[in-house]
Order: C-alpha cells, then sequence, then structure tokens
C-alpha cells in the first residue's frame, strides 16, 4: 500500500509540475505572439512577412503541443459515473457536426441500442474528439464521419469511421507514440492521449484502415466495476 501511494504522489507531483511548465511556458509566448502579430503589419517590414507566418504559426503549433501534453500529464482521479455513452456522444455531435459543416465535410451519428456504461464523461469526451478530428482532418471535401455504438459479443463498441485516405502500413505499429504524426501543423500527442484514456476504462482500440478509409474502435468490456448486464 505503501508504495502504491508513493507511485501515486509522485504521479501528481509530476502533473504538477507539467502544468506549472506549461503555465510558465505559455505567458511569455503569448507575449512573444503579440508582438509577432503587431510587427507583421508594419509596412516597412512587408518583405519580411512570409517569416512572420512562419513563426506565429510555429507558435501556435507549441502551443498545441503544451495543450496535448498538459491533459496526457494530468493525472486527475477519475470521475467514474454510469451513464448513457450515447447521451453523452448526442451533446458532443452537435459540436462536431458544426466542426464538419465548417470545413465542408458531413458527420454522422448514429447511436445503436447499448446499456449504460461507467465513465468519465470528460475523458470520454476528449477521446471521441481526437478520434474524430483525426477523422476529418484525413477526409478531403464532401467526406462523411459516422460515429456509432453498437452491442458485439460481451463488448460495448464505439466507433469513429471516415472516408479518409487510411493509414500507411508502415505507420500502423507507431499509432500511440507519442509525438508520432505525418500532419505538418500536427502534435503527434492525440492517439496517445486517446490509449491512455482507453486503458484508464479498461477498454481497447482497434483500427481497421484501408484506401476508402479508416474506422478506430474502442471497446468497452461490458462488465464495468460492478455493473453486469
Ligand atoms: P496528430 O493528429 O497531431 O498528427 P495523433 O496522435 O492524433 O497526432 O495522430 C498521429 C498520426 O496518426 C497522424 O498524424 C496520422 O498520420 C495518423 N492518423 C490518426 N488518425 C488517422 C485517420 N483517421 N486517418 C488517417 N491517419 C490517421
Ligand atoms: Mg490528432
Amino acid at each position: 500500500l505503501e508504495c502504491e501511494v508513493t507511485k501515486l504522489e509522485r504521479l501528481n507531483l509530476i502533473g504538477q509540475l507539467a502544468a506549472g511548465l506549461g503555465h510558465e511556458v505559455r505567458n511569455p509566448m503569448t507575449t512573444i505572439k503579440g508582438f509577432l502579430q503587431m510587427l507583421q503589419d508594419k509596412e516597412d517590414l512587408h518583405t519580411y512577412k512570409n517569416y512572420f507566418d512562419l513563426m506565429i504559426d510555429e507558435l501556435d503549433r507549441t502551443n498545441a503541443i503544451i495543450t496535448d501534453f498538459l491533459s496526457l500529464a494530468k493525472n486527475k482521479p477519475k470521475e467514474i459515473q454510469r451513464q448513457s455513452l450515447n447521451n453523452l456522444l448526442e451533446n458532443l455531435y452537435t459540436l462536431l457536426q458544426a466542426d464538419a459543416y465548417s470545413q465542408g465535410k458531413k458527420c454522422i451519428f448514429e447511436p445503436g441500442e447499448i446499456p449504460d456504461i461507467d465513465i468519465d464523461v470528460n475523458e470520454i469526451t476528449q477521446l471521441v474528439l481526437n478520434l474524430a478530428r483525426n477523422g476529418l482532418e484525413a477526409m478531403s471535401q464532401d467526406g462523411c464521419l459516422i460515429i456509432r455504438t453498437f452491442m458485439e459479443g460481451s463488448n460495448i463498441i464505439l466507433s469513429v469511421q471516415d472516408e479518409g485516405k487510411g493509414i500507411d502500413t508502415e505507420h500502423l505499429t507507431k499509432l500511440g507514440t507519442p509525438f508520432f504524426t505525418t500532419k505538418e501543423n500536427g502534435t503527434g500527442l492525440g492517439l496517445p492521449l486517446c490509449y491512455s484514456i482507453a486503458d484508464r476504462h479498461n477498454a481497447q482500440i482497434e483500427v481497421e484502415s484501408g484506401p476508402n478509409g479508416t474506422t478506430f474502435y474502442v471497446l468497452f468490456p461490458k462488465t464495468v466495476g460492478s455493473y453486469i448486464v
């Protein structure tokens, strides 16, 4: 037991350090960005506009890395509540639909008959957001993202299917490796977060990918905690 407590305290400390570092680094970055934006608009510096754009982009990317890293490093205890996954997704869906439409894409939610499960709303919301955003980012215009829930054997399954370009075979094994990204502005921290959240829920993530798109499956066990269907 003593060992467990020290481990927990250590994790807590790492989380606090990470949050502190993020905060400390972000403040000066905000200042730098502000000055860059100001200089960017100066007439006599116009020849350097591309450099300013680049510097601001890189600052934004650094900021994104800090945000993703912080949600990963946060060792907040889970707030597990038995609830309807479909309700959670229904709420999230409005947001995702707006996201999709603004990019000329579609998002559909097909809820299936599933029992309530024990989940942390914030964490599962993060997980779905990250999978959905990856799906949207992989698709060209007119693409459609489909989120489904259904039962299969003893699992409650949540799937996020896209009509994107698929994942190269040599990249499949790298999914979930921190900082692995094929995107110019990617952080490579989205999937590691998904895997860590799934892990904390005793859920598994499976991937199916081909030239017509990719589907991520999150398999929740039907028996979560003391819940038996
Ligand atoms: P990021 O989105 O910042 O690149 P992620 O951890 O979310 O980081 O994803 C890592 C990489 O996995 C992506 O850069 C991409 O190459 C690949 N990937 C993830 N989801 C998909 C998807 N739905 N379709 C195609 N590639 C994907
Ligand atoms: Mg991502």
